[in-house]
């Protein structure tokens, strides 16, 4: 591979012209999108109108006259195209914790004979921590966590499972799980599923209604690009949706809030999903971040993802002085979501000096590199910049200076 080849396959990238949808810093090569999405410009039109002539001017009219009130189902229904949901089912609201916190409590009221949630001990720690907590709260009878080495998920499906909890792309080694086969498989089991779609939505195609998924969740700031602490959404399949109760019974929730009833009485649709009030800056943003995929599809996004990674790892490859970068992702693109990942002993060191060149990355303790990519705004060129800085720091072991070896709060 040459640059020209390379620039070649920028020419040819349908999605390339994606990229002046966003505002990025130039001089900086920005691989980290799967942790904070980039800022689309459509964003910070949106975000200065409603601060300034929404809230600044109409004030509390806002809440009828721009429909404020009905952001979180709207945003709601413009995600669900993009993780194969029909209408009526996803809602935006809160953080992916919290929004497992409400489908854990779901998920085991409607299969109230059985107490265990099955999870893989690699998962997103807060996953498992909200389970923790939950089984802390309601004792072991009714909730406890079973966590198992991603292999044994199949043969640990046993009668005592009420919830397998899974995330469909692992956040360190970006290995993509079968959602269709193991969700089968756990129906068979009388067992319900409630998948994390944090680095699947935005990154590859998602089938929830096809797979006959139970419940997931997912993130606004990953590959949604909606910013810092983007509120998050759930999905709920629409059969379960009468006979489903979550605990966090907010008045945004209730049949009818305005109504002001000393009673709880539930919404009968996603609706019943929200708490408080909803984040209504925050909900803006991602409701313009969205308007990107209007004229995308998700198999673009797929392909592109892919001839990415494939790349890196190709130019990988060719410098001799890399092969200490140990690949942690599956070797085979189809088993990986958008990001690739490798363990090196000084990681953080590498990451750190990478981030100094311009070249952002990020790390994960205890040793791994990670590289996300996010189609709609990194190119080839891009790709083939960030292995050429990155052979040239490992050569000239430039990441070994003092100042890249200082730890940080977050990473
Ligand atoms: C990023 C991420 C989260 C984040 O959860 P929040 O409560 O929204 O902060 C959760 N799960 C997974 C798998 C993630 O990658």
């Amino acid at each position: 591979m040459n640059i020209d080849e390379i620039i070649a396959l920028d020419k040819a990238d349908p999605l390339a012209k994606k990229r002046l949808e966003f505002d990025l810093p130039v001089d900086t090569l920005y691989l980290d999108g799967n942790s904070l999405g980039a800022l689309p410009k459509s964003v910070k039109s949106r975000v200065a109108e409603v601060v300034s002539q929404q809230w600044g001017n109409d004030l509390i009219k806002s809440w009828n006259k721009h429909n404020w009130i009905d952001l979180p189902i709207k945003v709601g229904e413009k995600i669900a195209p993009l993780i194969g949901a029909a209408k009526g089912q996803v809602i935006c609201c809160d953080s992916i914790s919290v929004n497992l916190f409400k489908l854990l409590c779901s998920a085991l009221t409607l299969s109230s004979d059985r107490s265990v949630v099955l999870s893989t001990k690699d998962n997103f720690p807060t996953d498992l921590y909200m389970v923790q907590g939950l089984s802390d709260l309601l004792g072991p009878d009714l909730c406890q966590l079973q966590l198992v080495e991603e292999q044994l998920i199949q043969q640990s499906m046993t009668e005592s499972v009420a919830v397998l909890l899974l995330t469909q792309v692992n956040f360190r080694t970006g290995k993509l799980l079968d959602m269709a086969k193991l969700t089968q498989l756990a129906h068979d089991k009388g067992i319900l599923v409630i998948w994390d779609l944090a680095h699947s939505a935005g990154a590859l195609p998602v089938e929830l209604d096809k797979c006959q998924v139970d419940f997931a969740v997912g993130c606004g700031y990953k590959y949604l690009n909606a910013g810092p602490g983007s509120p998050a959404f759930l999905y709920v399949a629409k059969h379960h949706q009468t006979a489903v109760k979550q605990p966090l019974s907010g008045w945004m929730g209730h049949a009818n809030p305005f109504a002001f009833e000393p009673e709880y009485q539930a919404a009968d649709s996603i609706n019943q999903f929200q708490c408080g009030t909803p984040s209504v800056l925050a909900m803006s943003a991602l409701d313009a971040a969205l308007d990107v995929w209007q004229d995308v599809n998700m198999q673009q996004i797929r392909n592109k993802s892919i001839a990415l990674a494939d790349l890196f790892l190709g130019l990988i490859h060719m410098h001799e002085c890399l092969h200490d970068l140990i690949l942690c992702s599956p070797n085979t693109a189809k088993q990986r979501g958008s990001q690739l990942a490798f363990s090196h002993n000084d990681a953080f060191a590498i990451c750190q000096a990478l981030i100094e060149k311009g070249v952002i990355a990020d790390f994960r303790a205890p040793n791994i590199l990670r590289f996300g990519f996010t189609p709609l705004y990194t190119s080839f060129e891009d790709v083939w910049q960030a292995v050429t800085t990155l052979a040239s720091i490992v050569e000239t072991e430039l990441y070994k200076a003092d100042r890249f070896n200082i730890s940080l709060k977050v990473t």
